[in-house]
């Protein structure tokens, strides 16, 4: 599963790494998240999901 940030919605709030920081790292200026595992290995893609999920902007998506 390939998970995608959307760096024009991202508000760099920081709560996909929170949730699953394993996938996704704020970027060195704490501006946006980056995915940081392309594919998302099957054992983190739920808590990729949860991060999905808690998204305040829906910036995130996956296929
Ligand atoms: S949760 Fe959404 S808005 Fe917040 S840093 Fe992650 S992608 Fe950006």
């Amino acid at each position: 599963m390939k998970f995608i940030v959307d760096e024009d919605l991202c508000i760099g709030c920081a709560a996909c790494e929170e949730a699953c920081p394993d996938v996704f790292q704020m970027s060195d200026d704490g501006e946006m998240a980056k995915v940081i595992l392309d594919p998302v290995p099957e054992d983190l893609q739920d808590c990729a999901m949860t991060a999905e999920e808690e998204c305040p902007v829906e910036a995130i998506s996956h296929e």
